[in-house]
């Protein structure tokens, strides 16, 4: 059973409020992830506990337990020159910045020659996610991952 230094395996398809398909794991080995360790969100986490290997279900998770909500003050106007990532933009890209807290991403929203806005919320912000989750296997973590505060292996970290 899922609980607190277990580390479980698992496909999933996530799709968005409109049924969308937004990723899937289904095409590529299963994700692993250390329960009890904020490895996932915080959301897809609470529906975890307590299920087994070979269980199959749905969970709906709101902004507040995925991806927060949309911040509008997160949408600003900053020179070209600080993207990185790629030499030609185009709206709908993805970018790192440097900021005062280390580096973080942005979505590319309108280009001009000087200057472009971009927006620092997280893609799925404001989003209502489906997980279509198939549970693949459910182990003992060793005491490195619990250490680490990860899954190692097939879906986890391999270092
Ligand atoms: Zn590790």
């Amino acid at each position: 059973m899922i609980e607190k230094d277990k580390v479980v395996q698992f496909h999933y398809v996530l799709s968005d409020d409109s049924g969308q398909q937004l990723e899937s794991s289904h095409n590529g080995s299963p994700m692993a992830y250390l329960h009890g360790h904020k490895n996932i969100i915080n959301g897809l986490e609470e529906e975890m506990a307590g299920k087994a290997e070979g269980d199959k279900f749905i969970a709906t998770i709101p902004p507040e337990k995925g991806y927060g909500l949309r911040n509008d003050e997160l949408t600003q106007r900053i020179p070209v020159k600080h993207l990185q990532g790629a030499k030609k933009w185009k709206p709908g890209m993805i970018a790192w910045i440097e900021t005062d807290q280390g580096q973080r991403q942005v979505t590319v929203i309108k280009m001009g020659k000087f200057m472009v806005t971009v927006d620092a919320n997280h893609p799925l912000a404001g989003r209502t996610l489906s997980f279509d989750v198939e549970i693949q296997s459910v182990r003992d973590a060793s005491e490195e991952e619990i250490a680490h505060g990860h899954a190692h292996g097939e879906g986890g970290h391999q270092h």
